[in-house]
């Protein structure tokens, strides 16, 4: 590696493949040190589907998408500052056109119902900020530059097409940063790598993921539930630890999205379920329903049926099982999972088998003839009770009290989701499979990364879902344009920076 960089990026998932092109472009020279043998982490494997307002050049002409900075920022519970969400904006604004230049395109998304989870177009329509605003979700087109099936890939590979015979650009993969380090003034003057390597550069942008695959950060704070991941096993906490050393300040530790899918058993990443049918029912430990199956929001898995009992001190719900016609699996061209994204998917290539039969074989699905015998094997007394209540409900559902409306009230599921269950009958565990977390090292308008004591610490940034904008309340689908938003201020930035370093003597 030649000595001398402008800046240095942790990671070359989307959030640091955005920052290394943008820095480049922005006259900067640029090492990208990603730990893994290829990169592409997260961002790789995602469907990279991004929300905006349906008007967007509109929106942005007669009140600089105030509307929508509002939505996002009331939809954080003011946990963000508006001035960075309002940085978010103007950054999805300015993303299309950037895009463009590089030979990408945008189009909406659309993509087959899905009864086992729920993806509206706005999260929480009823805030009074969501009121009059019209939202849409987009993602690349698949064109010649970025040909791959999957969102996530066509960016990642789009951006990576530009980057990798960049002259501005060294990328070193198999290299795991440890340590960021700062002079005796506390401004960041390079890092440290794993072979203790130390590179200079007067900026660094912390690009390096979240803490998905850290079983101890996870129990310390998300609890101690089962937890599987439907990204890549290389983001472990790293990012965590660089900025708790640095001496950042951190911000929605505790946050993250997750889907309910299957955990194969030994292994670390699951498949989201993606069941299209609607005959079935989730039912939990005690083999009762808990929840209406249809209206868990695609990135609060964990959320909705997490709850804790008071009384025995263990979770309320888990093990949970999805209890299912046997028929809603033997869909020949359809699996019962979401195969349009997930490291299982896109990474290991696994192709799920007509009908479920290897699945059935490995276990990963349980069948019985009748529900005394399925209510055996899971050892659920109660299932056969569930399911005639069930049933019945389907041919005559239960008088409601409105005022006592919730969406994930059990008996609220809505009339054309309810369908017999008939036998033969089949079970499949579920936990919460995590997209990604949240937390990390706080950052601002700028991409500056927070000190403890509040300004930030010169020459550190950062981008993407390591210190992620959002928190607690996730609208879906922000996680992915954040990358790219966040990676090209915090580019714009660092490059800047580094300009400036260099009109002054060493220090
Ligand atoms: C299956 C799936 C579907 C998703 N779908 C959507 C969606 O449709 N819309 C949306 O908004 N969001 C979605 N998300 C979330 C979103 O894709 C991610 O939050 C985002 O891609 C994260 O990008 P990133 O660049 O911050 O991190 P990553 O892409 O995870 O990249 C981090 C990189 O840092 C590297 N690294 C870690 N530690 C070190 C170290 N010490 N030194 C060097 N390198 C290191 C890792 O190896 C990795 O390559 C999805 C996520 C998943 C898993």
């Amino acid at each position: 590696m030649p000595a001398s960089y402008d800046v240095i990026i942790l990671g070359y998932g989307a959030a640091g493949a955005a920052a290394a092109l943008q820095a480049a472009q922005s006259g900067a020279k640029v090492l990208v040190v990603e730990k893994s043998s290829t990169g592409g982490g997260n961002s790789y494997v995602s469907s990279a589907n991004m929300t905006c307002p349906q008007d967007f050049d509109a929106a942005m002409e007669k009140d600089g998408a105030a509307h929508f900075t509002d939505y996002l920022e009331e939809s954080t519970q003011y946990t963000t500052p508006r001035a960075t969400v309002a940085a978010f904006t103007k950054g999805l604004h300015e993303l299309e056109p950037w895009l463009k230049e590089l030979g990408g395109e945008l189009e909406d998304s659309n993509y087959d119902k899905m009864h086992s989870y729920y993806i509206p177009p706005m999260t929480f329509p009823n805030l009074e900020s969501a009121q009059g605003l019209k939202l849409t979700v987009r993602h690349l087109k698949q064109t010649k530059l970025s040909p791959a099936d999957t969102g996530g890939r066509r960016i990642w590979e789009l951006l990576h097409h530009h980057i990798k015979d960049n002259p501005n650009i060294t990328l070193s993969f198999s290299s795991r940063c440890k340590r960021i380090l700062k002079d005796h003034n506390g401004c960041v003057n390079g890092v440290l790598l794993q072979n203790d390597e130390f590179i200079p550069a007067p900026a660094v942008i912390m690009a390096c993921g979240g803490f998905e695959n850290d079983i101890d950060l996870r129990r310390d704070l998300m609890g101690p539930r089962e937890f599987g991941l439907l990204g890549t096993p290389h983001n472990n906490g790293d990012g965590f630890r660089l900025a708790q050393h640095v001496g950042a300040r951190l911000w929605h530790a505790s946050a993250e999205a997750t889907v309910l899918g299957l955990l194969p058993p030994g292994e670390e990443c699951g498949f989201a379920l993606g069941v299209r049918k609607p005959g079935f029912i989730y039912v939990n430990r005690t083999g009762r329903r808990f929840v209406d199956e249809t209206k868990i929001e695609s990135h609060r898995g964990h959320i909705e049926t997490g709850a804790q009992d008071p009384y025995s001190g263990k979770s309320a719900h888990d093990p949970i099982w999805m209890i299912s016609d046997k028929e809603n699996l033997l869909d020949p061209d359809k699996p019962p999972i979401v195969d349009f994204f997930s490291y299982q998917v896109v990474v290991n290539g696994y192709q799920w088998s007509k009908h479920s039969e290897e699945e059935i074989k490995k276990g990963w699905i349980v069948v019985a003839d009748t529900l005394g015998d399925l209510a055996r094997k899971l050892d659920l007394q109660e299932l056969p009770t569930t399911v005639k209540e069930w049933n019945d409900q389907c041919q005559n559902p239960p008088q409601l009290d409105e005022t006592l409306a919730t969406t994930l009230d059990p008996l609220r599921r809505d009339q054309q989701t309810r369908v017999p269950l008939k036998g033969p009958f089949c079970a499949m565990k579920i936990v919460p499979l995590l997209y990604n977390t949240q937390g990390g090292p706080r950052r601002n308008e700028k991409a500056q990364i927070l000190s403890i004591d509040g300004p930030p610490i010169e020459g550190l940034y950062g981008a993407g879902e390591l210190g992620s904008i959002w928190g607690h309340v996730y609208q879906s689908s922000t996680n992915f344009a954040e990358t790219i938003v966040f990676g090209r201020i915090a580019a714009k930035e660092a490059a800047a920076l580094a300009e400036s370093r260099r009109k002054l003597p060493l220090r």
